[in-house]
């Protein structure tokens, strides 16, 4: 069996899913080591799309561009603030 397609019976992400989250979030070591389980990971990640989308439409862009939301987010340094901002509330909870 692809272990890829693994499906956590808790938070309903693949491992692939879950994998690429942590990728975007920057935590891709820490939950391939098993310092964050995939659940934490993606809950993780939606926090991130919610301050993304949020930081997005304060700056006039339509949702039609939030599609891509952690990929754009990784590469877009006017959204780096974010991203860190984040990491430090991860780091305290
Ligand atoms: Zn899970």
């Amino acid at each position: 069996m692809d272990k890829r397609m693994l499906i956590c019976a808790n938070c309903g992400s693949t491992r692939s899913q879950a994998t690429a989250d942590s990728r975007a979030l920057g935590l891709q070591s820490e939950f391939e080591g098993g310092s964050y389980h995939c659940c934490q990971i993606v809950a993780w990640a939606d926090e991130q799309w919610l301050a993304w989308s949020e930081a997005a439409q304060a700056d006039g862009h339509s949702m039609q561009e939030a599609t891509k939301p952690l990929e754009i987010s990784a590469n877009d340094p006017e959204l780096q603030p974010v991203l860190v901002k984040l990491k430090k509330n991860l780091k305290r909870a």
